[in-house]
């Protein structure tokens, strides 16, 4: 019954790419999970039994951001040296521009080359907290292309650099932001991951726009589990990302209930994914928030099972010696 809908109409087996007559792009996808650096004894530990419980999944990486203003600089680095250490995971680190000079970048980035580390996450970066507006430190990297270009002059690192379906908030116009998105990848990125969106339309017209502009890297689609809708509405007004109505609708009184939101969080996700897919879309990478079970899930949704320990071994170099 199913195989007689059209791929965007076939529910929960397109997603997994089980039907007979998917297109070829609906083999296993890829995915990558974004973890962010705990603060305290207790966010430490949920983020290990995180990290611990997607590594089977086999993502292609996973990242670790940076502080607002360089705020998690030791953090960051710490966290990623214990991925490198503990787990079989490919590590990247976010890296960012603000507050901090040209030499104390590359600095961070040769001790993550010195470490082993070779992808790196670069982006401008957000001012820190109670600051007016982004400033470029005046002996600083201004924008995330200058990064790019710096990092390459460290290392030959694999780079991914934030994409914005919906516009960064202070580019002038979005034609100018894709510039500037083309200006990252001419520099030596090589992905481009996007903010968090929630109706596909808005990705898949972006990469319609990115591709005419002669953009030709993956732009892999940023997944944003909503576990806490109050503060996806504070956030996304920050950056640029539209709340559609039906997302409120769909969390409407469910602000006591953990529960449910969890539910419905899973459920939006894997509609969004499904879409994704149907679309031809073949690698997802998931704002874990430290949180496994959603992203679990949904990988899962997605065709994606726990594979034997160890086989991303090879993609690890164990660095020390080449030092860019
Ligand atoms: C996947 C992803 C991961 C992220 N991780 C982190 C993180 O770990 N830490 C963190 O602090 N933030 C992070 N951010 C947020 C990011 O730092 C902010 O969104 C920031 O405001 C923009 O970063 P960018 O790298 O896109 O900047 P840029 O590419 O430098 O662009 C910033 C703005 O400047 C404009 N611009 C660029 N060049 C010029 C120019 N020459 N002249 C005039 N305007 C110009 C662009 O159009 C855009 O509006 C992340 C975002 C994403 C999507």
């Amino acid at each position: 019954m199913t195989d007689e809908l059209p791929s965007s109409r076939r529910p929960l087996a397109a997603l997994a790419g089980t039907t007979s007559g998917e297109p070829e792009a609906l083999a296993r996808p890829e995915v990558s999970f974004e973890f962010f650096p705990p603060k305290t004894e207790k966010m430490e530990e949920i983020l290990w039994a995180s990290v611990k419980r997607l590594e089977p999944l086999g993502p292609r990486f996973v990242s670790v951001t940076y502080g607002a203003g360089g705020s998690t600089r030791e953090r960051t680095h710490a966290t990623v040296a214990r991925i490198l250490r503990e787990t079989s995971l490919v590590p990247a680190a976010h890296l960012t521009c603000v507050g901090s000079s040209r030499a104390e970048v590359d600095e961070v980035a040769r001790g993550y080359w010195q470490a082993g580390v070779r992808h790196i996450v670069a982006l401008r970066g957000d001012p820190p907290a109670g600051a007016d507006g982004y400033e470029p430190h005046p002996e600083g990297y201004a924008y995330a292309a200058d990064l790019v270009s710096g990092l390459k002059r460290v290392g030959d690192f694999e780079i991914s650099v934030a994409a914005f379906p919906e516009t960064h908030p202070e580019a002038a116009s979005p034609a100018a932001d894709l510039d500037n998105l083309k200006r990252k990848i001419d520099a030596g990125a090589s992905r481009a991951i996007t903010q968090y969106f929630f109706d596909a339309e808005i990705y898949l017209e972006f990469v319609a726009r990115a591709r005419k502009a002669g953009i030709t890297v993956p732009i892999v689609p940023g997944i944003l589990p909503v576990t806490n809708f109050a503060q996806v509405v504070k956030f996304s007004a920050m950056c640029g990302a539209t709340v559609p109505d039906w997302l409120a609708r769909l969390f409407e009184g469910l602000d006591g209930d953990t529960e449910t939101r969890k539910l419905v969080a899973a459920t939006v996700a894997a509609e969004q994914c499904r879409a994704l897919r149907a679309a031809g879309v073949n690698e997802f990478h998931f704002y874990t928030l430290n949180r496994a079970d959603l992203s679990y899930a949904i990988s899962h949704i997605l065709g994606i099972r726990p594979q034997e320990a160890g086989p991303r071994e090879e993609g690890k170099d164990a660095g020390g010696e080449t030092g860019g």
